[in-house]
């Protein structure tokens, strides 16, 4: 062990992976290595689970919860949701719009993309546009939030210019690096699909993911091929807590224990949460005249700086990690050194967020960049202590 691994255990604060509170873990732990999955005390487990998942999405229906990463959830709604041929609208605004794009092609639906500025948001006019261009629009599919760019969706506003002009089609949200951070309201705001991951805001490891449909919604499920991922065969059983196939168990366990506690405040209170670390980030970054990326529509779950031109953005993230031991994240593809991403998403305290903030500042002083030490965190301190 090195003497910066003694005092600096690793840290997450990209995201996804997010930080896992012990008793999350220990919760996965404790349920033990013997696990009947179809027994009735883990039907109650995973019912639990489901039913505080609700409130989370804004919805009545109860959503499924699947054994896969976020993008197999992506894969069922697309799969349940459109048929080869059908039209489509994707929003694409980084790397997660373009795996709507991917994901839609690769389901040979006829896909319209609306292409936005890395670190914009959509603009709900445009995709009305393209809702009118294409008459028989089946599914507009879009990101809550842009994890590439840190850009927050304007989702109730889309889908509210969308229905108020007489949409009848779906619209299939990838809230993965979103819910929890932002409320969302499904039911209200009529979206028909939602999907989120475990690892982003629920505070667990990989490994579970979550489709929600509206009661609308299951009604206009698409008639094409599916297996592992029939969400109807899904629905039935998992109304008594079990599942088509055999369940992630462990994470289940942790995944009730992760709820009871967002529970205790409620999805209102654990969103404003995040609405207030993400103030303290953005002033940190204004005190330290760091410009932010997505600074017109930044989202609550992560704050995206871009890197001033003096600096290596690679570097400095690699310092970040073999230095600090914290886990940041860059940019992809043409943002790559371009941009920091660091996120506050799920089970990340105040405190956790200075001391993110103090590497950073460390970080970019070791790389030359001009800073007073302290100024950010000073200012997170301050914008903390000025909302309660
Ligand atoms: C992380 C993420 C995904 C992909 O999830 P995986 O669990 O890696 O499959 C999809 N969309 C968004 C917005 C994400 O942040």
């Amino acid at each position: 062990m090195t003497q910066r691994e003694l005092f600096t255990p690793d840290r997450l604060f990209c995201p996804g992976p997010t930080p896992v509170p012990r008793a999350v873990a220990q919760a996965g732990v404790d349920a033990g290595s013997s696990i009947y999955h179809r027994s009735d005390e883990f039907y109650k487990v995973f019912r639990r689970a489901a039913e505080l998942l609700k409130p989370l999405f804004g919805t009545t229906e109860s959503p499924l919860i699947l054994a896969s990463s976020g993008t197999g959830a992506m894969e069922a709604a697309v799969v349940n949701l459109t048929a080869p041929g059908d039209a489509v609208v994707v929003v694409k605004a980084g790397k997660f719009g373009e795996r709507w794009e991917k994901l839609t092609k690769a389901y040979e639906c006829k896909v319209e993309v609306i292409a936005v500025a890395a670190g914009k948001a959509v603009s709900p006019a445009d995709v009305l546009a393209a809702v009118e261009r294409q008459k028989d629009t089946r599914a507009v599919l879009l990101q809550a939030n842009e994890t590439s760019t840190g850009v927050a969706m304007p989702v109730a506003l889309v889908a509210r210019e969308l229905r108020s002009k007489g949409y009848k089609g779906l619209i299939i949200v990838d809230a993965i690096s979103s819910l929890g951070a932002h409320v969302m309201r499904q039911d209200e705001w009529d979206v028909d699909a939602v999907v989120a991951g475990s690892q982003k805001g629920f505070g667990l490891p990989p490994g579970l993911a979550f489709v929600s449909l509206t009661k609308k919604a299951w009604g206009q499920l698409s008639r094409r091929p599916r297996f592992y991922f029939d969400l109807e065969r899904e629905r039935k059983g998992q109304a008594e807590g079990r599942s088509a196939w055999t369940p992630a168990s462990t994470l289940v366990f942790s995944l009730r224990e992760a709820l009871e506690q967002i529970d205790a405040i409620g999805a209102e209170g654990f969103a404003a949460h995040h609405a207030q670390l993400a103030r303290a980030a953005r002033a940190a970054a204004k005190a330290l005249k760091l410009e932010l990326f997505a600074g017109a529509a930044p989202s609550d779950a992560l704050t995206v700086f871009s890197v001033p031109a003096a600096v290596d953005g690679q570097k400095l993230v690699k310092r970040l990690r073999q230095r600090f031991g914290m886990f940041f994240a860059g940019g992809q593809d043409e943002l790559k050194g371009k941009i920091v991403r660091f996120a506050h998403l799920g089970f990340v305290s105040r405190f956790d967020l200075i001391d993110g903030l103090a590497a950073l500042e460390f970080a970019l002083h070791e790389e030359g960049y001009p800073l007073s030490l302290g100024s950010g965190v000073a200012a997170a301190m301050q914008s903390l202590a000025s909302t309660p």
